[in-house]
Formats: structure tokens, C-alpha cells, sequence
């Protein structure tokens, strides 16, 4: 057994991964592998809170290969971290429903994220399912028993409310959970291309860590910008302006941000300078992530592999956390016997099958 503390955190297979996920959470995954234990979920029941439609369904799949590519691309080592299936872990449909006790209908509907979730997705009413996202992502954190999350910005309140269920489930039974902390990015969460709070696929303004170099420059061409700046030769303001918030994150060369601050303030730079040395620096950020993912894509099968093999030791964790529970809860003595030859006997049939 490994004695180093441990994390969880992951994404829900929609798509792709843009900036905002990787400066969000990806950034401090990939720097904290080698010091914690790791487990990063594809959340794949995730999907189900906001989009259950047989068609969305379909498409998990895919997104959950380009996905783990995507980790794979941004450095995450599949040797030492363990990336898994969420529906593929009996376990958490369980935790999940013991946890649902544990948390009460007002305290959900204050959370202002669920609000945003469903609005985003067009609900007009909100989803039993949905209202209970933050207690599944609770089973999923604490399944493995971990003790941080990276995280964005939106998903902290999440967290907290992780906290409070790993608390009051350790009052009621004995310490079973760690009470994990939370780590937001170093940008807690990172505009749009069209300026909107949030870098976001479905808001449609996003970055994403696979576009080639020519897509880049395509999408910051089309960034906005200070609107009141007509012409090049009117100052403009750089402070909340997206263009020079992503400037600071990916421009390493921070003279040249500099040079173009003080000119853009003065009326003497043009957007198209701006934007092309922004579109450069964005590649050049992003090129190592592209070599990495086309040389992990070129070898068949690796992708579900790495899924296949992190779900086998997600699931040794899982009925390991899920003894401790029954057993902390009392749901143990007589009925786990039953339970036991129930399960035995299902397997023997499906063997004379
Ligand atoms: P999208 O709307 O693009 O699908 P999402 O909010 O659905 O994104 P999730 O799968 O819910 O993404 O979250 C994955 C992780 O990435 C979470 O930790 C989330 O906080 C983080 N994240 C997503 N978008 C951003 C962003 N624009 N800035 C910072 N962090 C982000
Ligand atoms: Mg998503």
C-alpha cells in the first residue's frame, strides 16, 4: 500500500479540453502527479444530470477517448496515475445513494452552479438528478478516499459540500472519510474568447488544447476585445480585457506583454499585432500537448487500455471503501452473508450459462 496522500478530480466526457480546463485543473494534475497518489475520473454519469437524450449517449465514447488523449497530451503518465470509467464502478451508484441521507434539498438548491448548470443546458426546471450532482461528485471523491481536489473555480462550493458529507458521515458511523481540502487553479476560471465569464464548449468560445495552429489563429482573429477601440490610434483598456488576460497567462515573453500594454494604452498598436503575437504565444504553449497527443494517438488500443486498466484498480479501491462503509453503518452482520451467496451463486449461473 502506498502512503501518499491522495486526489481526485476529473471531467465529464462532453468533448474535447480547452485552456480553461487545463489552466483550471489539468495544469496542477500534471504537476502533482508524482506527489500524490492520483485518481482522475471520466465522469461519464455526470453527462446523464444535464444531457440524458439517447443521441448525447452516443456520443460518450468518443468523448471519453479524446478525452484521456487530451490528459495524455497535457502530460499526465497513465504508469503512475489511474485514470477510470465512472459507470464502470458499481461502487459509486451505492455511495451515492447512502450519501443522498446525508445532505438535505435546501442546502443543494442554494448552490448557484446547478442554477448556471441547468440554464446552460436549457432546463427550465431542474433535474433530481442534477440537484444531486454535487452528492455523486462527493461518492466520486471520496470513493478512493482522497484528501484533494483540483479544481475550478465553479466547482469549489462542490467541494465544500464534499466536506461537509465526509464530516457528518464520520460523526454518525466513525471515521471512515479524510475531509479533502480543494485546490483551484492558478486561474481560478478563465474567460472566453467572447469575453464571457467562462470558457465554456457549450457557450461555444473556447480554446481547445487539440486545435491545430491554424484553428488558434482563427479564434483569437475573432477574440473580442475593447470595444470602444475603433481605430488603432485610440487608447484602449487592458485591464479585464480578454485578449491581455490570456496574454499574461500564455505569453511567456513578458516584455513583449509589456510593450504591448503600454502602446495599446496610448493608441499605438493595432489589434492585428496584438492578436497575431497573442495567436503565437497560445502555440507555441500548446505545441508539446499536440506532439505528445498525435504520437499517443498513433498507437491503437493504448487509449482504452490505460481506461481499462485504471477501472480495474479503481474498482479494487472501490469495494475496498464500500466494506468500510457497510461495515461502519452496521449494513454488515447477516444480510452481507446473504449478500455474499447471492453474488456467488449469480456467478455460478452465469459460468453454467
Ligand atoms: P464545459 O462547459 O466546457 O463543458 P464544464 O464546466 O462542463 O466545461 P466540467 O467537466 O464540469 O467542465 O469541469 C471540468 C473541470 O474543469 C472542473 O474542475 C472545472 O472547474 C474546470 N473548468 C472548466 N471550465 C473552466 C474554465 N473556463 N476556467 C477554469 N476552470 C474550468
Ligand atoms: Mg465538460
Amino acid at each position: 500500500m502506498s502512503e501518499k496522500r491522495r486526489i481526485l478530480t476529473g471531467d465529464r466526457p462532453t468533448g474535447k479540453l480547452h485552456l480553461g480546463h487545463y489552466v483550471g485543473s489539468l495544469k496542477n494534475r500534471v504537476r502533482l502527479q508524482n506527489e500524490y497518489e492520483c485518481f482522475f475520473i471520466i465522469a461519464d454519469l455526470h453527462t446523464l444530470t444535464t444531457r440524458p437524450e439517447k443521441d448525447a449517449i452516443a456520443g460518450i465514447t468518443e468523448n471519453a477517448r479524446e478525452m484521456v488523449l487530451d490528459y495524455l497530451a497535457a502530460g499526465i503518465d497513465p504508469e503512475i496515475s489511474t485514470i477510470y470509467l465512472q459507470s464502470a464502478v458499481p461502487e459509486i451508484y451505492e455511495l451515492n445513494l447512502l450519501f443522498e441521507m446525508l445532505v438535505t434539498v435546501p442546502r443543494l438548491q442554494r448552490l448557484p452552479s446547478l442554477k448556471d448548470m441547468a440554464r446552460s443546458a436549457d432546463l427550465q426546471e431542474m433535474p433530481f438528478g442534477l440537484l444531486g450532482y454535487p452528492v455523486l461528485q462527493t461518492g466520486d471523491i471520496l470513493l478512493p478516499r482522497a484528501h484533494l481536489v483540483p479544481v475550478g473555480k465553479d466547482n469549489e462550493a462542490h467541494v465544500e459540500l464534499t466536506r461537509e458529507i465526509a464530516r457528518r458521515f464520520n460523526n454518525y458511523y466513525g471515521e471512515v472519510f479524510p475531509v479533502p481540502e480543494v485546490l483551484v487553479g492558478d486561474v481560478p476560471t478563465l474567460v472566453g474568447t467572447d469575453g464571457a465569464t467562462k470558457m465554456s464548449k457549450s457557450l461555444g468560445n473556447a480554446i481547445l488544447l487539440s486545435d491545430d495552429s491554424a484553428t488558434v489563429e482563427k479564434k483569437v482573429r475573432a477574440m473580442y476585445t475593447d470595444p470602444n477601440r475603433v481605430r488603432a490610434d485610440i487608447p484602449g483598456t487592458v485591464e479585464g480585457n480578454p485578449v491581455f488576460i490570456y496574454h499574461d497567462i500564455f505569453n511567456s515573453d513578458t516584455a513583449e506583454v509589456e510593450d504591448l500594454k503600454e502602446r495599446y494604452r496610448t493608441g499605438r498598436v493595432g489589434d492585428v499585432e496584438v492578436k497575431e503575437k497573442l495567436a503565437r504565444a497560445i502555440n507555441a504553449y500548446l505545441e508539446p500537448m499536440r506532439e505528445r497527443r498525435a504520437a499517443f494517438a498513433s498507437r491503437t488500443g493504448l487509449v482504452d487500455e490505460v481506461i481499462y486498466n485504471g477501472t480495474l484498480r479503481m474498482r479494487d479501491e472501490a469495494r475496498a471503501t464500500l466494506a468500510e462503509v457497510r461495515k461502519a453503518m452496521g449494513l454488515g452482520g447477516v444480510w452481507n452473508s446473504i449478500r455474499r451467496k447471492a453474488e456467488k451463486a449469480i456467478k455460478n449461473r452465469e459460468r453454467d450459462t
